[in-house]
């Protein structure tokens, strides 16, 4: 088993990219509209008509030739009316010379004219109208097809499906969309002090909540989490709940991998041959984390994934990825969100997403100790634009209640071991 050993952050963090890059995600299914919020879309969706399908106009007024208003104030000949969903009548509707139509916003343009005037700046009197200000050609209304053509990609394969991506596959008339299978993600949490949550824990013992965030942070990244029981630091039963999470498509462990004697998830690793990308970052919290790979053993995923393979016809094994992140509950959180996250969205089939920072500036003095990108729970406030930062106050990385009161990360890069209050500060939103 090749060791690389502890990389920076960047390295980490596109070590990940460039795995998840490879992956396949899973067969698609079709899924009702409304189900496919947050799942990942199989198939483009393209338009299915021009979009707009008619030129369409954005405000309630008048329909105009922009010529014909050069000079303003300028009474013109009202020769019809457009509302919206009504189609422009040719013989009444057609905008001549010093002539308009009125219209609504959403109604089709009538032949002739190339405008639209908003109605705050008409006065209409009887079957005429006062314009009262100029407009440019194309002023206040969509060309048709000037959003989309008919044919063209609306939304990609690989994006997953928001609010907006859903409006936009009901406009095409979609009532149902194909998406990928969930991944389903594995997770193990290691530990003989770690116990049951329905157990009462003895004077040394712990309840077990990693398997619990990890879950909810899986939930939310979009996948299924699947959960095994704790294994104890005892060689032969972590084997066996190891090969039992690398059947599935991620397997994320918690504890073990840090310096201590009964650390044996490395042991055990490589005795499955697995292939190592990082065995630490320069992070904290999160510095003992491993990611790495296996193929030994583990049975291929069977068709679907490409139709046209030929029945029996066997597939290579495919490689398993695991983490195996640090037991200490708040660097479990945050080593899920920087590493595993982007793992799984690759697993997902969705395409790449960047972490997003936020900048804010800093409200009380900071001082720590160079050589590790820091990762601190910190307290967004402040309203609106002026966001204000400050650390939340904490007792290292196994206080998951400093975390809960925390809303952000705040960035410390790792040549810093002061900054003053007011400086702007990177912020990592949960
Ligand atoms: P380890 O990475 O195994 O050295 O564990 C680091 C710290 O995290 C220790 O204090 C453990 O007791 C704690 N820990 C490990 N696993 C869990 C878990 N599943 N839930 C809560 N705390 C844990
Ligand atoms: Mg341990």
């Amino acid at each position: 088993m090749s060791s690389p050993g502890i990389v920076t952050f960047e390295e980490a963090r596109h070590s990940v990219e460039q795995q998840a890059a490879q992956v396949s995600p899973g067969e698609s299914e079709k899924v009702q509209l409304l189900a496919a919020v947050g799942r990942v879309l199989a198939e483009p969706i393209a338009a299915d008509r021009d979009f707009p399908p008619f030129p369409r106009a954005t405000r309630d007024g008048f329909a105009v030739r922009a010529e014909d208003l050069k000079q303003v104030p300028i009474r013109l000949e009202l020769v019809g009316e457009i509302r919206a969903g009504y189609w422009p009548d040719p013989g009444t509707c057609n905008v001549g010379i010093g002539q308009t139509v009125s219209i609504m916003t959403g109604a089709p343009l009538p032949a002739g004219a190339d405008a639209v005037v908003m109605v705050e700046n008409t006065k209409r009197t009887g079957k005429s109208v006062e314009i009262q200000r100029s407009v440019k050609t194309g002023e206040n209304f969509v060309p048709r097809g000037a959003e989309a053509r008919q044919g063209q990609t609306l939304v990609d394969r690989g994006t997953r499906l928001d609010h907006a991506a859903i409006a936009l596959a009901a406009s095409v008339g979609a009532s149902a969309l194909p998406v990928f299978r969930k991944p389903r993600v594995t997770v193990l949490s290691t530990g003989d002090e770690v116990v049951e949550t329905s157990a009462t824990p003895g004077p040394a013992q712990i309840r077990n909540s990693n398997t619990y965030s990890l879950a909810a942070q899986i939930e939310q990244a979009g996948a299924e989490a699947v959960r095994l029981p704790i294994a104890p630091d005892d060689p032969a039963k972590l084997r066996s709940l190891i090969e039992e999470g690398l059947k599935h498509d991620l397997l994320l462990l918690t504890g073990g991998v840090s310096m201590g004697k009964y650390d044996l998830v490395e042991q055990v690793l490589t005795e499955l041959k697995a292939e190592l990308y990082f065995t630490g970052a320069k992070i904290q919290p999160g510095k003992p984390i491993v990611f790495g790979s296996c193929s030994a053993g583990i049975p291929a995923r069977l068709p679907a994934a490409n139709p046209q393979r030929a029945a029996g016809e066997t597939q290579a094994p495919q490689r398993k990825y695991f983490f195996g992140l640090p037991g200490n509950p708040v660097s479990t959180m945050v080593t899920f969100k920087l590493f595993a996250q982007p793992m799984i969205a690759g697993l997902s089939g969705a395409k790449p997403a960047p972490l997003i920072f936020l900048k804010a500036r800093l409200k009380s003095e900071i001082r720590t100790k160079t050589g590790l990108k820091r990762f601190l729970p910190a307290v967004l406030s402040g309203e609106f634009e002026n966001a204000e930062v400050e650390l939340a106050a904490w007792q290292g990385s196994g206080d998951i209640a400093a975390l809960a009161r925390a809303n952000c990360f705040l960035v410390v890069p790792p040549d810093r071991e002061q900054i003053a209050a007011g400086e702007w500060v990177s912020l990592l939103m949960p």
